[in-house]
């Protein structure tokens, strides 16, 4: 069946999703198409469901912004999408902690913290960086079910960090989108894309797309649908293997970083990143490694059935920084892609439709071109 659109969102991720989602919100025509499931791009749908600001990006005031600012919208966000929806999507302004394992590891992640608030404050900041390290005992105050293993010197606290079902978010995007009037096409992937003057023609599995504007949010896919226009974007899959838990109470009531108890009661652990190209498969070692780490951490967790595995691959930009780009000589086509998708929903959803539609990015987002990446990257 063919199609027309003010906004053709090619990706329904939960980057595209809190886009489409954005954009019906200012009254367009939107459509949303979403290709076939396959194991590679499937970020959204493998995470952890942190929204985690805290220890990002120093020497990149404008990113680690761009975090606390969507943190700070998610309470506005949520609220919209759930009562037009009526999806739980299960947020909650938890905080968020990092387990420091030995002194080293402690005194690392101090000077780490202390130089955010010096940067902060040297980009005007008038409060100290939200974040605090917390020592052993405070650790074990925050979380008295837990008995950590005697290597854990503490960690660090962010009280803007949180937590949220990833799927959830997702699945709940998607239809705020439908119900403010847009029209979404799962199993429906974009592959071939012709230009009209300023407008588009795309050619898709199920049929055609006509639309005013283009954006190509498809994960990983996004670097084949840019070589489309001729353009190089410098993506990368970054692989984790993550195991999931059999269910336990509310011992974690915050997330450790990788190692976090879902609504449901069930543990995700996981946290490494490899550079493997779209390599998914699961090799026990690995995550024999994951699960050691977990160990170290908190030993009670090897008692806990594990009854999942998976492989993710995250979306990552060369640089670790998001893309946000009108495509060079495109003045409507667009494409964005970014890490912590989950964390950044709240932001993009807001501010990517207003440069969509012909508005200027916000300052913290500015930085995020193509034109800060060498030809060759
Ligand atoms: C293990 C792991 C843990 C993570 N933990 C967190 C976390 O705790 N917090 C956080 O903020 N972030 C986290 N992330 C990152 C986050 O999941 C991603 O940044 C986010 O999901 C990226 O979403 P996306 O929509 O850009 O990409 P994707 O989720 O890959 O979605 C892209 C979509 O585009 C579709 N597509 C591709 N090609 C086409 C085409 N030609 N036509 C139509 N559709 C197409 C795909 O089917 C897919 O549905 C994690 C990622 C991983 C892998």
């Amino acid at each position: 069946m063919n199609h027309s659109a003010d906004v053709l969102v090619i990706g329904a991720g939960v980057t595209g999703a809190a886009i489409a989602y954005g954009l019906t919100k200012k009254n367009k025509k939107v459509v949303l198409i979403d290709a076939p499931p396959n194991p590679i791009d499937r970020s959204s749908r493998a995470n952890m469901g942190l929204i985690w600001c805290q220890s990002k990006a120093l020497g990149n005031r404008p990113y680690a912004e761009w975090n606390f600012e969507s943190s700070k919208l998610f309470p506005e966000l949520i609220p919209e999408i759930e009562e037009l929806t009526g999806i739980d999507t299960m947020y909650k302004q938890c905080g968020g902690i990092i387990p420091t394992v030995g002194e080293a590891d402690y005194d690392r992640r101090a000077n780490y913290l202390k130089a955010l608030d010096e940067e902060a404050k040297k980009f005007g900041a008038t409060k100290d960086y939200p974040g605090e390290m917390y020592s052993r005992s405070q650790l074990e105050a925050h979380y008295p079910g837990v008995t950590f293993g005697k290597e854990v010197t503490g960690g660090t606290w962010c009280p803007e960090d949180g937590h949220i079902e990833p799927l959830q978010l997702m699945f709940a995007l998607r239809l705020a989108m439908k119900r403010n009037g847009g029209t979404f096409l799962p199993h429906c992937a974009a592959l071939d894309i012709a230009r009209n003057g300023d407008s588009y023609t795309v050619h898709t599995s199920t049929g055609t797309i006509e639309c005013e504007r283009l954006v190509i949010t498809a994960g990983l896919g996004s670097k084949q649908l840019a070589n489309q226009f001729g353009i190089n974007v410098p993506i990368y899959a970054n692989k984790s293997q993550l195991f999931l838990t059999e269910r336990i109470p509310n011992l974690l009531p915050t997330p450790l970083l990788g190692i976090t108890r879902t609504d449901g009661g069930t543990v995700m652990v996981g946290f490494e990143h490899e550079y493997m190209g779209n390599n998914t498969e699961l090799v026990p070692e690995r995550l024999q490694h994951v699960a050691n780490w977990a160990h170290t951490i908190w030993p009670a967790i090897a008692k806990l059935r594990v009854i999942r595995c998976w492989t993710g691959l995250r979306v990552w930009p060369k640089d670790g920084f998001p893309i946000y780009d009108a495509i060079p000589n495109h003045k409507n086509a667009f494409i964005f892609n970014a890490h912590s998708g989950v964390t950044l929903a709240a932001v993009q959803a807001k501010h990517l439709p207003e440069f969509i539609l012909g508005g200027k990015l916000p300052k913290n987002a500015q930085g995020f071109g193509l034109d800060r990446f060498p030809a060759d990257a």
